[in-house]
């Protein structure tokens, strides 16, 4: 059996390597990156993109071919001339898990070295709420997943858990859930998950995703605003996202804004997201229609979708809550001034109804210089935001630049 994926991004023993060895151990993460970041390449562009001579290049992709990791997918399609073969680390070298905790359970999905999600799985017994309980029976579900799915212990390349509150990515605290003092959140994760474990706050991570995948990846200063049970954004400024100093940057949903005095969840009264969630929408429409709710419209979704059928009350509540959202979009807009606000969430399926109320009532709230410049936008990406951030985030903490002279190549 050749070399494990995993072995080729860490320091399999820890041992003092020559320096011949070293060098081309980074050659080989290298490459393995290269290949992923960029699909499939020939050795030339290989050699090209990586400083290397040509015939280094073939001998690393000829070792990781022997290693079962490359795949040599023969020629290229080219118009004219020799066509090189073109190479392409295998789909099934190593593995990504993503799991998206929020109030209405889990989400795991599993995706394969070409970022293809070849597995998902809901958990609605999960939601935040439990979260220690939550912790357990997601461990136990991943553990059975990678049983029934046969996947090698060595080829999975880590974890990356987004979920709601504060969390600070680099101490995987979360301030807001699992605030015991005598459980490490950390230390549970680095027990019961494929290492490394990260953790990540679902604005942020929904943020990430939309700088990558999303239709707006071009913008440099770009705010994601993620709606459901609350409202956090999240800050890509100047092309990196913004953490703050202790990880809790974005908290937009809790500064009181509002004259009202409804609780949030965070225990003050009144916050922005008290009139910014998924359930206030459904709330306005049953205002709407003076509490005769109708059986077959229970939830945000369905007032949506009753919108879309023609329902008045529908769009009239679509409506109010786009006001509520130009508060908060016109605050991010003169503090920030952002190329693109992104709306985020099941919210993006109202389409116009949203839209044409929201940047109605932004002219009253923000000066039309301000505003010509940022372009307000629905989310692309369907569902699976949550998880694709956490992929993003998790191949940028195992992808890094080489550095050659590290120990710890
Ligand atoms: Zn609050």
């Amino acid at each position: 059996m050749g070399i494990k994926m995993k072995k080729i991004f860490q320091d399999p023993d820890g041992k003092e390597y020559s320096v011949a060895k070293k060098k081309q151990l980074g050659y080989r993460v290298d490459m393995v990156q290269k290949l992923y970041q960029n699909g499939p390449m020939s050795a030339t562009d290989l050699a090209s993109c990586m400083g290397l001579t040509f015939p280094t290049a073939m001998s690393v992709l000829n070792t990781l071919s022997s290693d079962g990791i490359v795949l040599n997918m023969g020629p290229a399609h080219a118009n004219a001339g020799r066509k090189p073969n073109l190479y392409s680390v295998k789909a099934d070298a190593g593995y990504f898990i993503t799991i998206f905790i929020d109030l209405a359970g889990t989400k795991i999905i599993v995706y394969n070295f070409h970022n293809q999600a070849i597995h998902t799985e809901f958990l609605n017994n999960a939601p935040i709420q439990d979260s220690y309980n939550s912790l357990i029976l997601i461990a136990d579900a991943l553990k059975q997943i990678l049983i029934t799915l046969n996947i090698d212990q060595s080829l999975l390349l880590g974890t990356c858990i987004v979920m709601p509150g504060l969390v600070n990515h680099f101490n995987s605290e979360n301030l807001t859930y699992f605030e015991r003092k005598e459980f490490s959140l950390k230390e549970f994760l680095s027990t019961n998950f494929p290492e490394p474990v990260w953790i990540e706050n679902d604005a942020k991570a929904v943020a990430i995703a939309e700088k990558y995948y999303g239709q707006y990846s071009g913008s440099k200063n770009l705010i994601s605003m993620w709606i459901d049970q609350g409202l956090g954004i999240g800050l890509i400024l100047d092309g990196k996202l913004y953490r703050g100093s202790s990880g809790f940057a974005g908290e937009l949903g809790h500064i009181k804004l509002t004259a009202n005095t409804i609780p949030c969840k965070c225990g003050k009264l009144g916050c922005l997201e008290t009139v910014i969630n998924l359930n206030h929408l459904y709330q306005l429409y049953l205002n709407e229609i003076n509490n005769n709710s109708k059986a077959n419209i229970n939830s945000a979704s369905d007032v949506i979708l009753a919108a879309h059928k023609g329902n008045d009350a529908a769009v009239r509540s679509i409506a109010r809550f786009a006001k509520n959202l130009a508060h908060a979009c016109a605050m991010v807009i003169q503090l920030l001034n952002p190329q693109t606000i992104v709306i985020c969430g099941k919210l993006t399926a109202a389409g116009d109804y949203l839209l044409i109320p929201l940047r109605q009532e932004l002219l009253s709230l923000s000066s039309m210089d301000m505003i010509k410049n940022t372009s307000i936008s629905l989310s692309d990406i369907a569902d699976d935001a949550a998880n694709l951030g956490a992929l993003k985030i998790l191949a940028n903490s195992i992808f890094r630049p080489i550095d050659f002279n590290s120990t710890n190549i």
